[in-house]
């Protein structure tokens, strides 16, 4: 009867035992399916836009660089540098933009991957004529251009590169990235097709992109435009030479509109409307930094929205 008793008491603990080795088994198994494949430190607003469609659930997103800071000045605190290192990828703009990244690339090494984002968008170089207005010295003429996101097909295909970089890391989940970035691709092209037909309502004799400086070459490209920067992002050494070549340019052309920059210094701007009387259009994002539109979406429409209420009618 003792014994017994043991004995069913025995069993009901196995039981119990089992009970709660399963319970384990599937609580364990469903924090490994819920847990991120990779952790991504991102150095730029619209990259961090970027990795959050293409890594959907399967990765956590570091934002380095937020929103609204100046990416022409950003350079990665020592408490950045931490968060970098214990992520498994570094994703950067690239194409020049980071000045300081082969030092950290060097700093990194071993323990997260540096991926460019930028190195899978065809370059547009600086002219000379544009340089003057670039984002600081290192980027003189015939360096890249960094600014390229504002190419919306060159964002798509950025997404099919980070993708397979996502996938190298994480093999786990490379269909998933590989899909997330074919989905985000379709949207992106949707995008582009509607900037377009956006555009197409300003006259070509209109479509001169007058702005501050000289960020704008990836737009002007593959929207057909030509770009007019007429100032640096802060004050800087204006040529004088070149601001009576950009006035000249803008009387001859009969360029109607100047677009103000957000987060640029308008001064040089602005004696450039006092000297020709053209209108001041509405603020143009040109860094990708704005802390009200921090989707890629809604910098481009943004963008579109502002050169369309200048130019078109
Ligand atoms: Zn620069
Ligand atoms: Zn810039």
């Amino acid at each position: 009867m003792h014994q017994s008793a043991i004995a069913g008491s025995g069993s009901s603990i196995r039981k119990a035992l089992i009970l709660l080795g399963l319970s384990l088994g599937i609580i364990i198994a469903s924090l490994a399916s819920s847990r991120a494949g990779l952790e991504v430190a991102t150095l730029h607003p619209m990259v961090t836009d970027l990795a959050r469609e293409v890594g959907g659930k399967h990765v956590i997103v570091f934002p380095l660089m937020k929103a609204g800071e100046d990416i022409h000045n950003f350079r990665p605190s020592s408490s950045d540098m931490a968060r970098a290192r214990s992520a498994d990828i570094l994703l950067a703009s690239g194409k020049g933009l980071e000045l300081y990244l082969p030092r950290l690339r060097k700093a990194l090494s071993g323990s997260t991957r540096v991926i460019e984002a930028g190195n899978a968008v065809r370059s547009v170089k600086l002219s000379a004529k544009d340089a003057l207005f670039a984002c600081c010295p290192e980027h003189a003429a015939g360096s890249i251009d960094p600014h390229w996101w504002h190419s919306v097909s060159g964002m798509k295909r950025a997404a099919a590169y980070v993708a397979r970089e996502f996938g190298k890391t994480d093999p786990a989940n490379k269909d998933a990235y590989t899909s997330n970035a074919r989905v985000w691709g379709k949207k992106l092209d949707a995008l582009e097709t509607w900037a377009k037909r956006e555009i197409s309502r300003i006259p070509r004799s209109k479509r001169y992109l007058v702005t501050a400086h000289a960020a704008f070459g990836y737009f002007c490209r593959d929207f057909g435009f030509v770009s007019i920067p007429v100032a640096g992002p802060s004050e800087g050494n204006v040529s004088s030479k070149y601001l009576a070549e950009a006035i000249g340019q803008i009387r001859k052309n009969s360029v109607s509109v100047a677009f103000p920059e957000i987060n640029a210094n308008p001064r040089a701007l602005d004696s450039i409307i006092k000297t020709t009387g053209i209108r001041r259009g509405k603020a143009l994002i040109a860094d990708g930094s704005e802390s009200s539109t921090s989707t890629y979406r809604a910098f481009i429409e943004h963008n579109i929205k502002v050169i369309i209420s200048g130019l078109a009618g």
